[in-house]
């Protein structure tokens, strides 16, 4: 062959790589902080050949940078998890002891068969709650979950199941997480990048953090170490862990005594002008004051009036009155008598009497200066706080979050484009949750289920006349909660991991807990229970009944659980008689399980990704090819297993099972209800069903379908629906402006759904006063995992998403291929350990092996392992969670106080894992 032939048929090879024969939308449905990303997938030969980022987004507002190309590298290899070496295409049965890895191939009809036997067998011995459904991160892989409401069986809250929550941002405003789209960040002059390194947890959109920047903004990091997003600030403030409270209070002081603080927005927005008891140190309350007033009546002294006078309950607008933020006044009882109160701003200005900015540098270790800089920066400028979840992960994050909010409720940084705080938040997901609630086909079924929810708004604000759409959504979440718990709902987990998962030894060590505690973690669980402040469905039962069954589809939970293998394989395990998993690959969970359930990759299937505030879009997943072998969509799985549980319960006359509340339950037409007479079960329309129903509800534009959604791939919102978070964003969509949350308080001044009804810095529950903790304040981290040299932290990793990539060979080659952790030259040096060396990382809790690679960036005293490696990439196995001890903090088991209340998704106890106590150990040093 000639030279030239050669080069023509190099050329046409090369060429040929670039055909396709068919081009489909596509996404990635995992929670990839949150992805929505829309793709383009090319199909040959009925294989996947590319995928690329569509870039079809369109311009929202004008000056502002469009959102194109969103899109990260795990994305853009995605189509190699289809055929990776780990992915399962059949049923799987264990063969050896579970954990050894023996397998046998089964049919569909076998396993499912004995895996709704062994979920019946369970209800026999145990009750429905026996057997266990996990929520996970994976949008798509719920389907598989939908047998749970037939049987009645109980969903761990996906809040503290994958442990993802600021519990701060909710003790202060009532909600989850109100979120500006990625956009809205370019308004912003000053971006705190606090807790947060965007340039690996925000790869689609931290360009808007650089364009804001071209535009004039500035950017500061706070962290403990120099970390990738710190090459891109103005300013690194390099906080001690676990002191970020001391920090932000310090600003707050230096915005307050030098009279920056935006009185106006305090006084309308804030719980800072309400009247506290000097004698108790709690509010002045209605039910004090007059007979027959509510409890949960405020008030506040008016300057103008010279009065202590009621502060409305219907609305943060402050109309002619003028409330005293300091001062001590008289309060006249019901019984005659009088007593001395003062405005939370008072008491908040003595509290802040210990964070002079040099006294804070001491705790926090950060120039006094900066802080000063900073905090003055923050005073005069849009300033928007990027924080993630990793604050909530820390032991005292609560206490962290509440004072980021004070530095912006100070300010007045919510409630306008470019500010407030940047962390996570879904919805929209109405569509597809409630397909199968209208009970019957078409949209007129739709609009009927809606007309319901609103019909039941008079009801349920009946006794109040003043509460928001938001308060109503919230209050109907709570009820529904405590009813629905024992069918097939969500529940807080939190009780069942004391009782049964082996956590009630670590959360009572005192060595692990907060000093401060007055009690053991015991005394303050039992007096939650003896006030019934969690008397739902499922806070009592786990002390009787012992979990059977554990199903988890899409998820990874001896990776991810904090307390990991140690606890999980030791205390659950042996009480389970079986495991199911249900995924497109055999992670660390399905090596330990009964069955494996193969599962259908992300372009087999239809769905739709990730619904994300954060860039409002319904982004359509089109079936690109075929799932291979016997792979099946989450949702047929789903299907299939309730109808196998119908047809069983029938075979062994379990017509009228009975949960532990005495409610009665019927598997009888369960397949029929799911799919609302078969109508659903073919995937096409099903869809076709979800996009009109959206369009119905006023989500998505009217006319949407399946056919528009396949000619557009990505459709904007123009509404938030009920399920999610979108009540909780409180602005209205508009289709020309980017979205930032909170406008209905501050432009149309509606009150917040906190006890006070504004956003809440004084929380008087008795636990947190006995705790000193009624206003942010700074607390030391705890020794949980042990008080050993270094801390260790985390955070999203750059090279996958949860898990899911983690073993993606493309992925692996882009860095070291194993699992590493990041340390200083100094403490490596000090140790005699070097660049690529294997050491151990020891806690109390537990071990990991790991390589470790040098990084001057890295804090001397910390320790960075960023998550998502598998344990079996270790060697022994062992991996992060093995060495967290998973600890709560007890405050989180407070309630019966206004917004202190379970509904899910919301306030509960959630495992912390920052600023664990660890030591690094050469290789060959002794172990635990
Ligand atoms: Fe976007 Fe997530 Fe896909 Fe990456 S994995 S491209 S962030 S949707």
């Amino acid at each position: 062959m000639s030279g030239a032939e050669q080069q023509q048929t190099w050329a046409d090879r090369y060429r040929d790589k670039w055909k396709w024969d068919k081009v489909t939308w596509g996404s990635h449905a995992v929670d990839c902080y949150p992805g929505g990303c829309p793709h383009r997938v090319y199909v040959r030969d009925g294989k996947i050949v590319r995928e690329e980022q569509s870039g079809t987004l369109n311009v929202i507002q004008t000056g502002v940078p469009d959102m194109n190309p969103m899109g990260c590298q795990k994305g853009a290899c995605w189509g190699y998890l289809h055929d990776s070496p780990d992915r399962v295409t059949r049923p799987l049965k264990r063969a050896g002891e579970r954990g050894e890895g023996k397998w046998q191939e089964v049919s569909w009809d076998q396993a499912l068969t004995e895996i709704a036997d062994g979920m019946l067998d369970a209800v026999e011995e145990q009750g429905v709650e026996s057997v266990i459904t996990l929520m996970t991160p994976e949008l798509g892989a719920a389907a598989a979950r939908s047998f749970s409401g037939a049987l009645g069986s109980p969903v761990t809250d996906g809040n503290a199941e994958f442990q993802d929550w600021n519990p701060g941002f909710y003790i202060t405003w009532g909600k989850f997480n109100p979120v500006p789209s990625a956009d809205d960040w370019f308004h912003a002059d000053l971006i705190i990048i606090w807790h947060n390194n965007p340039v690996y947890s925000a790869i689609p959109w931290y360009h808007f953090v650089t364009e804001s920047r071209y535009s004039g903004g500035e950017v500061v990091t706070i962290a403990p170490d120099y970390n990738p997003s710190t090459i891109h600030s103005d300013y690194h403030l390099p906080v001690r862990i676990g002191t970020d409270a001391a920090l932000a209070l310090a600003m707050c002081k230096v915005i307050i005594d030098e009279g920056l603080y935006n009185r106006r927005f305090v006084q309308e927005q804030t719980d800072l002008p309400l009247l506290v008891r000097t004698d108790s140190g709690r509010f002045l309350r209605g039910n004090e004051v007059g007979a027959g007033d509510r409890e949960d009546q405020f008030f506040w002294y008016d300057s103008k009036s010279h009065q202590v006078v009621p502060a409305p309950r219907g609305t943060l607008a402050l109309g002619d009155a003028n409330p005293a933020l300091e001062g001590r006044f008289k309060a006249k009882l019901m019984d005659g008598s009088e007593v001395e109160v003062e405005p939370a701003f008072q008491r908040l200005r003595e509290r802040l009497k210990g964070y002079e900015p040099e006294a804070a540098a001491k705790v926090c270790e950060v120039n006094a200066d900066l802080i000063r800089k900073v905090a003055r920066k923050a005073a005069t400028r849009r300033t928007m706080i990027m924080a993630g979840w990793n604050t909530g992960k820390s032991y005292h994050g609560d206490l962290m979050e509440r004072s980021m909010v004070l530095l912006l409720a100070l300010t007045g940084n919510w409630g306008k484009h470019g500010t407030g705080t940047q962390s996570w938040a879904i919805s929209a997901l109405d569509g597809v949750s409630l397909a199968t609630a209208k009970g019957r086909p078409g949209q007129d079924a739709a609009r009927e289920l809606y007309a319901q929810f609103i019909g039941a708004r008079r009801f349920l604000s009946a006794d109040d006349v003043t509460l928001t759409t938001e308060m109503i959504a919230n209050r109907a979440a709570e009820m529904a909660s405590a009813r629905l718990a024992t069918m097939g709902a969500w529940f807080p987990p939190v009780f069942l991991w004391y009782h049964q998962y082996g956590y009630r030894e670590r959360w009572n060590r005192g060595d692990w807990s907060d000093p401060g505690m007055k009690r053991t973690f015991d005394e303050y669980f039992q007096e939650a229970m003896d006030k019934g402040w969690w008397d739902t469905a499922m806070a009592k039962i786990w002390k009787d009944v012992e979990p059977r069954v554990l199903f988890e589809a899409g998820g990874n939970v001896l990776r991810r659980h904090r307390g990991g293998q140690n606890m999980l394989l030791e205390h659950l395990w042996p009480k389970l008689k079986l495991i199911v998993s249900v995924d497109f690959r055999i992670n660390t969970t399905g090596i330990y399980s009964d069955y494996i359930l193969p599962a259908a990759q992300h372009y087999e299937k239809m769905g739709v990704s990730m619904p994300a505030c954060h860039h409002l879009n319904a982004v359509f997943m089109d079936r690109a090819v075929e799932p291979p072998d016997g792979a099946k969509p989450d949702w047929d799985i789903g299907v299939m297993l309730t109808e196998k549980l119908e047809e069983r319960a029938k075979a062994r006359g379990m017509t009228n099972l009975k949960n532990h509340r005495g409610m009665s339950i019927s598997l009888d037409g369960a397949t029929a209800r799911l799919t609302l007479n078969d109508h659903l079960r073919d995937e096409e329309t099903r869809w076709d069903e979800v996009f009109r129903d959206d369009a119905a509800y006023g989500i998505l534009p009217e006319g949407t379908s399946l056919a528009t959604m396949r000619e557009k791939g990505t459709v904007r919102w123009t509404g938030w629906g009920f399920v999610g978070h979108g009540l909780a964003q409180a602005s209205t969509i508009e289709p020309d402006k980017t979205h930032n949350p909170f406008r209905w308080h501050t432009e149309e001044k509606l009150p917040y759904p906190t006890l006070t009804r504004r956003a809440q810095f004084y929380i008087d529950h008795e636990w947190f006063l006995e705790a000193g903790e009624e206003l942010p304040a700074h607390k030391e981290n705890p020794h949980h995992g042990g008080d050993r040299q270094f801390r260790l932290t985390s955070g999203h990793p750059r090279w996958s998403i949860h898990s899911m990539n983690m073993t993606n060979n493309i992925i692996l080659n882009t860095h070291r291929g194993e699992p590493f952790i990041l340390l200083s030259p100094e403490d490596a040096q000090a140790k005699g350990i070097g660049n690529g060396d294997e050491v151990r990382v020891v806690s109390d809790a537990g071990y990991l092996n790991i390589s470790v690679k040098l990084s001057p960036s890295v804090r001397p005293g910390q320790v960075i392992l960023y998550n998502g490696f598998e344990p079996y990439q270790h060697r022994e196995w062992f991996s992060q969670a093995d060495v967290e001890p998973g600890m709560v903090k007890w405050l989180h088991m407070a309630g019966g106080y206004g917004h202190l209340k379970y509904r899910p998704w919301h306030w509960q106890p959630v495992p912390v894992d920052r600023g664990v106590g660890v030591d690094v150990e050469a290789a060959g040093a002794s172990g635990k």
